[in-house]
């Protein structure tokens, strides 16, 4: 048993008892630098150098954050946009995936900051605890996620980085510090989204509740017609509700809802959902697509981590021919939002692959799209033609714009840097505690000084 691993199952022992996320190891080998330029997921974007670190320790963070003056820390590299970008280096934290601790009494989950939510959420589950939400991969890395306000659906469901109760940082100057909900809630809730500008988070503590069973319905064809009456019972038809639509034929394609189910409940479908029809096999949210990588549908009960994803754990995608633009809106302009969108729909749908509509709950995170504002959350899967989708955006945020349209901080966006930072009322003490925290611009790269600094 090496050193990491003998602390690791020693805190576990000590503060759970033996566990099932004791038993996780998850390690993932050094990323050795690629013989390929260093591209994000799905392609599109080429980072601007090759220099990946991997750290297995916090005294190897701190080492490496003293001997840089700049670098950026990458995640899983899900992002579509420059936001992980360095010229000059970067830190990978794909080694630390541990399970710290798990505080049965607490209620939390700490782990390593490299973990992807796919590594957690199994042993997660056979310890008897669940996250209250997914985003629609499980691929995902925590502390990426949590950085960029990453969101599932679901009206009561804040975004993955309100389930953050403490993370630990390394800041500019290799100091390790704590901000935590219980300590300090102002400063948490400036740090928790954080754009990688203020350091290395290194581990994270997310709440947690027992675990639960869900089911997945889908239903086919509801006409938009609907969305004006009922557009609240519709997307609070479930614990998580998701619409699918390609905006041609005056339809939302698909509409998945995943409940919760109780122990000793049974549910059913309802054989009519404001005019739409259930599927009568899986469906990929693109009709036209197998579902063999979807989750499973069909009322199917089964774990929390398996139904709130679209996509199962065990499919792996290295990468994906894809981009994606995510715009927020309050939900109280959901249904006028969408009539907006469906107007450009002769200029969006040539170039989509699909758009999914979901809620988001209010939260007091400073930097996230869903700050003090029940969201909707259009997105749109883009075939990848970044030319023609760069001209799409302008249009669709301009039609957004009465909304104070806010876009996913890790997707595809033109909206200009004053308008955005506009749009968040807490950007200028933002930037101070940034500035406490990196006075020298250490995890500032160009995608920070163009949308945040201009
Ligand atoms: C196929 C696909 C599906 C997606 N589905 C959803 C979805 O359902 N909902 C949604 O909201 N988004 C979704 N996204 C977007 C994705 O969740 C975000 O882009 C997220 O930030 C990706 O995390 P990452 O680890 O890959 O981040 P990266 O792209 O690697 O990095 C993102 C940012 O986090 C910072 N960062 C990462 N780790 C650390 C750390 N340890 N310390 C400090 N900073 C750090 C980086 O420096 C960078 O600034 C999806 C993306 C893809 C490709």
């Amino acid at each position: 048993m090496d050193q990491r691993r003998r602390r690791f199952v020693g805190q576990c022992a000590a503060m759970a008892g033996t566990s099932a996320v004791s038993a996780m190891i998850g390690r993932i080998p050094a990323e050795a630098a690629p013989a390929e330029p260093l591209r994000n997921w799905a392609g599109n974007y080429r980072y601007s150098t090759g220099n990946v670190t991997s750290a297995t320790s916090l005294a190897q963070v701190q080492a490496f954050v003293r001997k840089h003056e700049r670098f950026k820390v990458l995640g899983t590299r899900h992002c579509f946009n420059g936001i992980a970008d360095s010229v000059d280096a970067f830190l990978s934290l794909r080694e630390m995936t541990a399970v710290v601790a798990l505080d049965r009494s607490a209620k939390t989950v700490t782990v390593e900051a490299g973990a992807s939510y796919g590594q957690l959420c199994p042993p997660l589950d056979r310890d008897g605890f669940a996250l209250h939400n997914l985003a629609s991969l499980p691929h995902i890395s925590i502390a990426g996620a949590c950085a960029t306000a990453t969101h599932g659906s679901g009206v009561d469901n804040g975004n993955l980085s309100t389930a953050v109760s403490a993370f630990e940082i390394v800041t500019a100057g290799g100091d390790v510090l704590t901000f935590a909900r219980s300590k300090d809630p102002r400063a948490f809730q400036a740090a928790v989204v954080n754009l990688g500008a203020l350091g290395v988070v290194t581990k994270v503590t997310l709440d947690v509740q027992p675990s639960y069973a869900m089911r997945q319905d889908v239903y086919l064809d509801l006409p938009m017609a609907q969305l004006p009456e009922h557009f609240e019972a519709i997307v609070s038809a479930g614990y998580s509700v998701s619409l699918f639509t390609d905006w041609r034929q005056g339809t939302i394609n698909e509409v998945w809802v995943k409940r919760r189910v109780e122990k000793g409940q049974s549910l059913t479908a309802s054989p009519d959902f404001y005019g739409a029809r259930p599927a009568t096999a899986n469906v990929h949210p693109i009709v036209e697509l197998s579902a063999e990588n979807c989750t499973e549908q069909m009322g199917v009960v089964g774990p929390w981590y398996e139904r709130l994803p679209h996509f199962r754990m065990g499919f792996t995608p290295s990468s994906g021919k894809e981009l994606q633009s995510e715009y927020f809106v309050a939900r109280s302009n959901a249904v006028d939002a969408i009539r907006a969108v469906e107007r450009l729909r002769d200029h969006v749908s040539p170039h989509l692959m699909i758009t999914e509509l979901r809620t988001i709950a209010a939260d007091d995170l400073w930097m996230s799209p869903c700050y003090k504002r029940p969201s909707l959350a259009i997105h749109f899967t883009w075939k990848q033609d970044w030319p023609a989708v760069r001209k799409v955006l302008p249009m669709i945020e301009r039609e957004l714009a009465p909304f104070q349209v806010r876009p996913h901080w890790g997707k595809l966006f033109t909206i200009p840097s004053a308008q955005l930072q506009s749009r968040y009322e807490m950007c200028a003490p933002f930037k101070q505690l940034v500035a406490e925290h990196d006075p020298r611009g250490k995890f500032r790269n160009a995608f920070l000084s163009t949308h945040l600094y201009k």
